[in-house]
């Protein structure tokens, strides 16, 4: 399909939502019984408008949009009344996933929790399912104690409730490294990110023999779970939470957007004032310890990082700076289109699945505050937002089946980068 083609029938992923929601302390897990998700066609401006004025009426939030058409998930009580008005003005939909509950419930039944340590085999995880973040802590200790003179263990920070936001350093210690910055979970929801992140570290390091030079010849620092706080949250509590648990002065609403929190452009376009907004930017530039570990961390890194890759999902783009505002090109923009579609072409030599590159303000539309842009600005070349799967069919609730795939998409990824890197 051509470009231009593609990119007016492009669906805008969950990281730049317009999302009101008020969520109050909970006691047992948010349930979705009967919950779907539509995929909704917008055909014209009026089309569109009629459709996102029904958040404001009806218990329905919007995953993913663009000019042509949106991804609307509905709670129960919202279906009849917004599928009786999409029916009366012609408005086309399809169901994509028919009871959100059950969804949950299926991937739920594959995931592994702390009764059982890394599951069943005790040795390593394996992406057949998806694991709880003391797991995934229990794995970086292991692979540390493994190959103490490949891996080690930094402490950059703790998260709201104290939990530790640990980097994993690979390096052979070698002179005149690279250096690669990779994170994953900076949204609670995205499951399939901080799996992919930690895909690619087991590949990394249980094989660093055999890999090429120019995997070796890296500094790698890892963060596989950027935001531990919500990923608990949405394994415990509510399986469709995005932000961080930040206790915003008491606001009834709890949680920051990460993602719109850093420090470049903060508060801009995309990002909202409001605590109860999905996309609350917070109550200033890095007002969160996630975010200040991050940037203190890379700041005074000895590090001249090359790559800076944030994992997410959902929607399969590859996208880079600037973010904050359309139509402003970065002064290399064309070396980082080019090596994204490098990096798509071996992603999709995978198992065949299209991820779209370009730039997220104009590809999608403006959100300030990104630690994509962030990454750009401190001077880091290569950064990139990648939003693995999928295309909506499931959307966050990836199931566990596709986590291998997926996460062999992410390692693709990451070496094609790597590549590239080495070649500069
Ligand atoms: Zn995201």
């Amino acid at each position: 399909m051509a470009q231009s083609t593609l990119s007016v029938i492009l669906l805008i992923f969950n990281c730049f939502l317009f999302i009101e929601s008020v969520p109050t302390p909970l006691e047992t897990p948010v349930r979705y019984d009967g919950a779907q998700l539509w995929n909704v066609d917008l055909s014209d401006e009026q089309t569109r408008q009629m459709v996102f004025d029904l958040e404001n009426e009806f218990d329905v939030s919007f995953w993913s949009t663009s000019h042509a058409e949106a991804d609307m998930f509905l709670k129960k009580s919202a279906i009849e009344s917004v599928r009786q008005i999409l029916n009366k003005n012609n408005i086309e939909y399809s169901v994509r996933v028919d009871d959100m509950q059950k969804r949950i419930e299926e991937e739920s039944s594959q995931l592994y929790g702390e009764e059982s340590l890394y599951g069943n085999n005790n040795k390593s995880l394996t992406w057949d399912a998806y694991y709880s973040f003391d797991d995934i802590l229990l794995f970086l200790d292991k692979l540390v104690e493994k190959y103490p003179n490949l891996c080690s263990l930094e402490t950059i920070g703790y998260s709201h409730e104290n939990r530790p936001l640990k980097v994993l350093k690979i390096s052979n210690g070698n002179s005149g490294n690279k250096a690669i910055w990779i994170d994953g979970g900076i949204h609670a929801r995205e499951w399939i990110s901080p799996a992919s992140v930690t895909y690619i570290v087991n590949d990394l390091v249980e094989n660093w023999n055999n890999q090429p030079a120019y995997i070796q010849n890296v500094n790698w620092y890892v963060l596989p779970v950027h935001n531990p706080d919500g990923y608990e949250y949405t394994r415990k509590s509510d399986r469709m939470w995005r932000k961080n648990r930040s206790k915003n002065n008491n606001n009834h609403c709890l949680g920051v957007d990460l993602n719109r929190n850093y420090g470049y452009k903060w508060g801009g376009k995309g990002t909202s004032s409001n605590p109860c907004s999905e996309i609350y930017a917070g109550s200033g530039p890095f007002s969160e310890p996630e975010s200040t570990a991050v940037k203190n961390f890379v700041e005074t890194s000895e590090e001249n990082f090359d790559a800076f890759l944030t994992f997410h999902s959902y929607g399969q783009w590859i996208l880079y700076p600037w973010g904050y505002e359309n139509h402003i090109p970065t002064e290399d923009r064309d070396d980082l289109d080019s090596a994204g579609r490098q990096a798509a072409k071996s992603m999709k030599a995978v198992d065949k699945q299209v991820y779209t590159v370009g730039n997220s303000a104009d590809l999608l539309y403006a959100a300030a505050g990104g630690s994509d842009d962030w990454g750009k600005s401190v001077g880091i070349k290569y950064s990139y937002t990648i939003e693995l799967r999928d295309k909506g069919r499931y959307g966050f609730v990836l199931p566990p089946k596709y986590i291998l795939a997926t996460a062999k998409e992410a390692h693709a990824f990451v070496f094609t980068f790597a590549q590239i890197i080495a070649a500069n």
